[in-house]
Formats: C-alpha cells, sequence, structure tokens
C-alpha cells in the first residue's frame, strides 16, 4: 500500500471510530492539537501501563514518581534547557512560512523559494506566567521533558525508597515543546506525553547499563507485537549528540514517510545531577558505605514518547485481509495494547440473552477491558471489533440458555469455539496471556 494511502486509512479510522480527533473541530480546528476519544484514550492508557508494568511493576530497583509540570525556571537553567534547548529557524522571504532549517535542505517546501533567511537559535520552551504580575519575575516554562523532575527528587527519592545504585527513578506525563513544524499526525504534537526513566549507576558501570537499556527498550516493542523488520537501532554519532550525553542510541521504526525515532536512550553521565547541584547548592550524591565515599551516579536514560508509540502501534498493527471472500480492516493489536480485550455479544435483544450477557459481562469487565455491542448483525459487530483491535468477541447466542457455553471468537483466525460459561473467565487468562 502506498505510504500516504496507509497514513489517510489510520487518520480516517482513528476519526471514524473514535481513537483520536483533530481537536477543537467545531471552530475550524487548531494546528496539530488532537484529542483522545473512547477508545483513544484506553489505548493511550494500555500502551502507558504497559511500559510502567515492564519499567516499574515487574522490577524491583525502579520506583515512579509523578513530578508538576510547572516548577521554578532555575531547573531550566541549570539542565542547560535556556540556552541550549533551540531549533534552527529559518524565514521564507517569499511566502514568510517558517521551517525547521534541518527539516529542509535549503528549499521552501511551501512555495519552493530558495530565498531563505539566516537560521536563527529558536527555543522551544513554552513560557507562561505565574500569579497575576506578567513580569520577568513571574516567568516560569511548560517542562519540555518529564526526565528533570527525577533528577531534582533525586536526594528526597534516596532518603525514602531506600533504593542503592543502580536503580531508576520511572514517570509518565505530558510534555511541551513549541515545535516550529509539528505534523504527521500524532508522531510530532507541541504537547504530547512521554515515558522516561532515570537510571542512576555508579560511573564505571554506565556503559554495561547502556547497552543493557537499549536492548530491553529495543524488546519491549517486540514483545508487544511490532514486527522486527519495522525497527532499528541508530546510534548517533559525536556531532548529534545532545549537550549532555556520552553515547545515545535511537529505537526507529519504520513509519510510512520513512525511519523516525520512537525513544532515545542516552548516557547522560552525572550532567545533570552535577547541574542542579551546582545551581542549587544541595549536595546530590551516593555514600556508599562500602568503600566510604560518595560520588554522583552516572545517569542512563531510556526517553519514550507515549503518543508516538501508540502511533507505531497502530501503524504496525494494520491489515486488510478477506474473510469468506469478504473485504476487512483489522488491527492486529496485541491484547495488553488493544482498547478493549473482550467484546461481548448478545446475539438478540431478547430479555433473556441480555441478561445473561450482562452477567458475563459483570464477571469480566474486573479483569478485562471489555465492550458491550448489541446492536446491527452479528457479521457486521465482528467486523467492527475487528476494525479496533479487539482480540476476542464472546457470543451469547439462544443455546446459551440451555448449554450455559457461549462461542469465543478469535480475531486473527476468525476461529470460534464454544467454551462453558464456567470456564470463561479462566479460558480468556489464558488465551490473553494475562
Ligand atoms: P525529535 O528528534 O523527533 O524532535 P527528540 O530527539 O528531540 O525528538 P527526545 O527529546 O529524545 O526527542 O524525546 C524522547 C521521546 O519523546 C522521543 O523519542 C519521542 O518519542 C517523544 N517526543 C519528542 N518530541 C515529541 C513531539 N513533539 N511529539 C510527540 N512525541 C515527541
Amino acid at each position: 500500500m502506498a505510504s500516504d494511502e496507509l497514513m489517510e486509512k489510520i487518520v480516517n479510522l482513528s476519526k471514524r471510530r473514535g481513537i483520536i480527533f483533530p481537536s477543537a473541530e467545531i471552530y475550524g480546528g487548531f494546528r496539530s492539537t488532537y484529542d483522545y476519544g473512547p477508545l483513544g484514550v484506553l489505548m493511550l492508557r494500555n500502551v502507558k501501563n504497559a511500559w510502567w508494568r515492564s519499567m516499574v511493576q515487574l522490577r524491583h530497583d525502579v520506583v515512579g514518581l509523578d513530578a508538576s509540570i510547572l516548577s521554578t525556571p532555575k531547573i531550566w537553567e541549570a539542565s542547560g534547557h535556556l540556552a541550549n534547548f533551540t531549533d534552527p529557524l529559518v524565514d521564507c522571504r517569499s511566502c514568510k512560512e517558517r521551517w525547521r532549517a534541518d527539516h529542509i535542505d535549503g528549499v521552501c517546501p511551501n512555495c519552493g523559494s530558495t530565498d531563505l533567511t539566516e537560521a536563527r537559535a529558536f527555543n522551544m520552551m513554552f513560557k507562561t506566567f505565574v500569579g497575576p504580575v506578567e513580569d520577568e519575575a513571574s516567568t516560569a516554562y511548560l517542562r519540555p521533558e518529564t526526565a528533570q523532575g527525577m533528577f531534582i527528587n533525586f536526594k528526597n527519592i534516596l532518603q525514602t525508597s531506600r533504593k542503592r545504585p543502580p536503580f531508576g527513578i520511572a514517570q509518565v506525563g505530558k510534555s511541551f515543546r513549541n515545535e516550529i513544524t509539528p505534523g504527521n499526525f500524532v508522531f510530532r504534537t507541541r504537547e504530547f506525553e512521554q515515558m522516561e526513566m532515570e537510571y542512576f549507576v555508579p560511573p564505571t558501570e554506565a556503559p554495561t547499563w547502556f547497552e543493557y537499556w537499549y536492548q530491553e527498550r529495543l524488546k519491549w516493542y517486540l514483545d508487544l507485537g511490532i514486527e522486527d523488520h519495522m525497527l532499528r537501532l541508530r546510534h548517533h554519532d559525536k556531532e548529534e549528540l545532545s549537550h549532555y550525553s556520552a553515547g545515545t542510541v535511537d529505537i526507529e521504526f519504520d513509519f510510512p514517510w520513512g525511519w523516525g525515532e520512537l525513544e532515545g536512550i542516552a548516557n547522560r553521565t552525572d550532567y545533570d545531577l552535577k547541574a542542579h547541584s551546582s545551581y542549587s547548592g544541595e549536595k546530590l550524591e551516593y555514600f556508599d558505605p562500602n568503600t566510604n565515599s560518595s560520588y554522583t551516579p552516572y545517569v542512563i536514560e531510556p526517553a519514550a514518547g507515549a503518543t508516538r508509540a501508540m502511533m507505531a502501534f497502530l501503524i504496525g498493527a494494520y491489515c486488510e485481509d478477506e474473510v469468506n471472500g469478504e473485504p476487512r480492516t483489522v488491527l492486529k493489536l496485541h491484547p495488553r495494547i488493544a482498547p478493549y480485550q473482550v467484546a461481548i455479544l448478545p446475539l438478540s435483544k431478547k430479555e433473556s440473552l441480555m441478561k445473561l450477557a450482562d452477567e458475563i459481562y459483570a464477571d469480566l469487565s474486573p479483569v478485562f477491558s471489555c465492550d458491550y455491542d448489541d446492536t446491527q448483525s452479528i457479521g457486521k459487530r465482528y467486523r467492527r471489533q475487528d476494525e479496533v483491535g479487539t482480540p476476542t468477541c464472546v457470543t451469547v447466542d439462544f443455546d446459551s440458555l440451555e448449554d450455559n457455553a457461549v462461542t469465543i471468537r478469535d480475531r486473527d483466525t476468525t476461529e470460534q469455539v464454544r467454551v462453558p460459561i464456567a470456564e470463561l473467565r479462566d479460558n480468556l487468562v489464558s488465551r490473553l496471556g494475562w
């Protein structure tokens, strides 16, 4: 399928099925902002939950944090963002559009002119004012990354969690960047969600942990069903490294328009802890009782985008095939990522059937995210579930009232099996790997 066509299909499906809506449509829209609808909010939450499960819940060396978005500008002074978090901006003298110089190769993509201004550094942080007076002293910034929350809480967490290096602090939340050219649907937006973890290690162990983390993170995408030919690792060369990094690897995904970053794994050295220590006057070190000395840990950071990852999962899962000679659209999403794991479908609106279907919903919904649909023909309902990636449908039919069994239908094979209601929950738990 042509890449434009695939993107158009995903954007249309997202809108038609309540996954992602362009924001403020009734007002004519607001450039590159999006709202996550009833199915999108489930899917995005599943992406974040799958990350949290793998990074925090299943490990005893990583703890969580939810830091504030608004905070003192001193953080951004110390971190280097006020001075360095810039993109090179050029103006087209002919049509007045603005572009990121490193994205356009000297030619205005709008009008084709080569009459561009010199590139100037444009700081991407959103500025606002805290309190009623709008002056220099009340200026604050929306965070452009979640990472700094972990550094400024290093001491608090060291003292309260009793963790010792190597250990990590993880956070999921919104970040804001005044991108010059947002676009490609939710790939690049000005408001987006990140999933970041700062892993504090003894400096000599940093290279080993760096390699460990980029392999782990690549495995996460593979385990959640992205095919390996759609993923690759790309090592940054020296000139490309950020001001704080001693090494960076990007995990890239084969987007319809080409390879693009999903996640960056960086060896941030002791840059941030030392910078905050020097700006705040607080010691941000670890005292090692074994050697009776203190050191500033190095930090390995896997930094992923939740909204960007969700888009990659949508693209990776999109399929069109044929069932009984009829075309169908199916999202082959991993059960942990799909908005619903189970759809409960009473064959008719007869009261006794709906009552049984309700009981099944009450039994399954504490365990799985379930949909309930009693509209239209059963074939149409299967198609609707396939299109949004629901891996299993449970059909309650007239025989169910007699034999106390239901039919489970598999999304990918479309195979159907009859299962006693008493065994349904356990059957789904093992089928979906719950
Ligand atoms: P890019 O080069 O694409 O601008 P970056 O290298 O600046 O990205 P990082 O600062 O490493 O990105 O941020 C970590 C992750 O956060 C990225 O891999 C991406 O998944 C996500 N991310 C960054 N900027 C955006 C954005 N504007 N919209 C959506 N996700 C983003």
